[in-house]
């Protein structure tokens, strides 16, 4: 167990300033508690070495026990920071691990920011944005190189030596450097036993080294000429080329229909900078880091590096040398390849920005659309975020001119965006006769749809959980009239509760807006959706895609690729099948219950539902055939379905931004979680009080306005077989809650067997 009022002890001893002192000191944090920061005396002997970024070990504890850390500062009488060392009660560090940093003086600095920020050890961060394979020397073995010894090239003609030692000798006097004994062998036409007898005379001297053995390069694609631009895209390269050209920082959002030819103006402005000799991180969610995406960049630029998460350490390691040598030109990834260690970062880019995964769920639980912002502006380059349906956080950085905005408001080649028709469930829940998941119009356009030699996808995003109160008769929701949020039906106790709050209500009986009684919604979710669309379409190949279908490597390539030839005809999956898919074929799309994500307990419901629809509605109509997307819905009048069905991003933006700023909820308000959970449902809420009351006594005494909202029962109240409790804390656009937080962290006595986590700026609200 760690102890967690340790976690973010960086206030340092006071220290008597003595000027007469000639001292030098290492900062140090550990990679587990003790977290530090701590400081070590550098001895002499190493004051060479010791530089931030290296690795050490020093002597930690009563029993000084060597312990292996990161070195982040090095300081001296006139460091800026030197009144925050005591150099008279300083251990000396024992020795430097590494010769040169494993991280450079702006991903150090990026590492301290992000600590900071996301109220994160800092040796947590550091193991983040240093990939292990480098840390351990992964993909590299130790090799023995030889070498004369020094002075011996002058004396060779009076030693006395066989001829096979002469000849070794010779050779490695005559230079080349780097012989391991086998080469040399090779070279002399010689056993190791010659080798050997010089070797232990100490006439030929050995040094070990780690070296770097397989390449991971990305096989050529065949090169791919440049399309010609329409007026939109045209427009938005000249902005962002123009920025270039002034190297300074300049975020773009660039608001693009699917299919409007974003990327291809993200490739355009990437060829400017490598024009310059520079190089470009390009960030997409992971489930769109395909073979596909791999391809199209990889036909228009020479050196590519792609990061995913199911290479090997070695690999991985391999490309963040190749990346650091600066032997790559575009870098394309998901999340953690915002700390590629390029030498001279030109552009960075996000596609579909508005994606949940570009937040780490662990810590340190960082955005990478802040971590990109932050580096953007300390390189001085531009960066550009593209999406059709922007987070409204970016959409409001937007209008208040912190971003600068690019619209590419057609598909190009002029093909029309896809028609959406609603299909109200509440109508077809009285009419029909079985309980199924696909109403009767759906079916008949499915059917058709493939006679005519089309393809189908059909979204059902249900995670299995969330038991919400929705009357099936008029689709009426209960929510929490403090919070805005949806009521959750309590499977224990008949009650329904406000996860944000923790307001609770009996669990009516009748529907309160139209008298309908027996008002809870069962879930369906896509296992048994597959078994009816085999069901109806029993000759037809169908496919599911999930998270329980999909966990193989590979998987989810194979089966697009199987979708895209033609073999699947209908493709039936969550939120995975909504994102990026470029099918032709696809006439139809049908969203089996667009209210799954509407009603989850977040206040980014809205925003994640009319996502989530636009999304997969941009699947249909993308080849000559044309297409079409029906919704089937509860709230056929609900504003975000609404704004969906019409493609209508702006309408539904404004329309949800007063929604956001009554409430406070971000982007009008700061926001951070705390998570606590334990096996014992007493101790997590105990805990979660206590921590509740910190937060309220550190918030005073920092004089910082706050509202705490909890604890209550986590939405997801039990996970893994932890009780969940979660408290939100809310602050003014322009009062951080990063002191308040350390300040109530260092409060909180650590508890048996009771973990606590706080998250800033969550997203995940479950
Ligand atoms: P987005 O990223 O906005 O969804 P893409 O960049 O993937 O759009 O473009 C969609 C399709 O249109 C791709 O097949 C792309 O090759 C093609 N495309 C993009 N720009 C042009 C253009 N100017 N002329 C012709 N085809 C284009
Ligand atoms: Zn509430």
């Amino acid at each position: 167990m760690t102890k967690q009022n340790q976690l973010f002890d960086t206030t340092p001893e006071p220290w008597r300033l003595d000027d007469q002192d000639d001292w030098l000191a290492a900062r140090v944090v550990f990679s587990q508690a003790p977290y530090g920061p701590y400081d070590y005396q550098v001895p002499s002997n190493l004051e060479q070495q010791v530089r931030a970024g290296v690795r050490l070990t020093v002597p930690l504890g009563r029993g000084n026990r060597a312990r292996q850390a990161y070195c982040i500062d090095v300081i001296g009488p006139f460091h800026p920071l030197a009144s925050t060392v005591n150099p008279q009660r300083l251990k000396p560090l024992t020795s430097v691990l590494d010769e040169q940093p494993i991280l450079d003086e702006s991903l150090l600095e990026l590492a301290k920011w992000i600590s900071d920020y996301y109220v994160c050890p800092l040796g947590n961060v550091i193991e983040t944005v240093v990939p292990t394979g480098i840390r351990e020397g992964s993909g590299t073995r130790e090799m023995l190189f030889l070498a004369l010894a020094d002075g011996l090239a002058e004396q060779l003609a009076d030693l006395k030596l066989s001829p096979k030692q002469r000849a070794i000798l010779e050779t490695l006097a005559a230079g080349g450097s780097d012989w391991t004994p086998r080469e040399l062998a090779d070279t002399v036409g010689c056993t190791q036993g010659p080798i050997t007898a010089l070797r232990k005379k100490g006439w030929i001297t050995s040094s070990s080294r780690r070296v770097r053995q397989l390449s991971h390069e990305i096989p050529k694609e065949k090169k791919e000429q440049d399309l010609d631009l329409n007026k939109d895209q045209q427009q938005a390269l000249d902005s962002i080329e123009a920025v270039i050209e002034q190297s300074e920082y300049r975020s773009f959002l660039m608001h693009g229909i699917t299919g409007s030819g974003k990327t291809e103006v993200y490739i355009r402005a990437i060829q400017k900078i490598v024009e310059y000799g520079r190089q470009a991180i390009v960030l997409v969610p992971e489930i769109s880091l395909t073979p596909q995406t791999r391809q199209r960049f990889r036909a228009r630029f020479e050196r590519v590096a792609v990061l995913h998460s199911h290479l090997t350490a070695a690999q991985r390691a391999w490309h963040w040398n190749e990346i650091a040598n600066g032997n790559v030109q575009v870098i394309i990834g998901a999340r953690s390849a915002i700390f590629a260690p390029t030498p001279n970062l030109g552009l960075i880019v996000l596609d579909e920005e508005h994606d949940g995964s570009f937040k780490q769920d662990k810590a340190p639980r960082y955005h990478a659309r802040e971590v990109a912002v932050w580096r953007a502006k300390r390189a001085k380059i531009p960066m550009i975020l593209g999406s059709a349906t922007p987070a409204l956080e970016s959409w409001n950085r937007a209008s208040t001119g912190e971003f600068d905005l690019l619209s590419l408001p057609r598909r190009v080649l002029d093909l029309p965006l896809p028609d959406v028709a609603t299909i109200d469930l509440r109508v077809d829940f009285g009419n029909r006769k079985s309980r199924g998941a696909i109403s009767q119009k759906l079916r008949q356009e499915i059917r058709s749809s493939l006679n005519q030699g089309g393809q189908v996808i059909l979204l059902l995003n249900r995670r299995g959980f969330a038991t919400r109160i929705q009357c099936p008769a008029c689709g009426h929701v209960e929510y929490c009239p403090d919070c805005s949020i949806p009521m959750t039906h309590h499977r224990d106790g008949s009650k329904a509760v406000c996860h944000y709050c923790d307001y609770q209500i009996s669990e009516p009986q009748f529907c309160t807006e139209c008298g309908y009684a027996a008002i809870r919604l069962a879930g369906m979710g896509t296992q048994k959706l597959e078994q009816e669309v085999q069901a109806i379409f029993p000759d037809v190949p169908c496919m599911r895609m999930d998270t329980d279908t999909m966990r193989k490597p590979g998987s989810h390539e194979l089966a697009l690729s199987e979708f895209r030839e033609g073999k699947i005809k209908i493709l039936l999956g969550t939120q995975m099948i909504a994102k990026g898919l470029d099918f032709p074929n696809v006439t139809l799309v049908g969203v089996i219950n667009a209210d799954t994500a509407l009603h989850f307990p977040d206040f980014r419901a809205s925003e994640r539902t009319f996502g989530l629809v636009t999304q997969v509605a941009g699947r249909s109509g993308r080849g000559p055939k044309g297409g079409r997307v029906l919704v089937q819905t509860f709230s056929p009048d609900n504003p975000a379905i609404m704004a969906a069905t019409k493609h209508d991003y702006l309408g539904f933006a404004a329309g949800e931004i007063p929604n956001r700023e009554a409430f406070g909820y971000p982007p009008f308000g700061l926001l951070a979680r705390v998570v606590i959970r334990s096996e014992s449902q007493e101790r997590a809420k105990q805990m979660g009080e206590h921590i509740t009351a910190a937060i309220q006594q550190a918030a005073d005494e920092l004089q910082t306005e706050i509202v705490v909202l909890g604890p209550a029962p986590a939405p997801v109240e039990k996970l893994r077989g932890k009780h969940r409790f979660h408290i939100l804390i809310r602050s003014a656009i322009d009062s951080p809650l990063q002191p308040v937080i350390r300040r109530a962290s260092a409060m909180v006595q650590a508890a048996d067997e009771v973990q606590w986590i706080v998250d800033v700026d969550p997203i995940d609200m479950l």
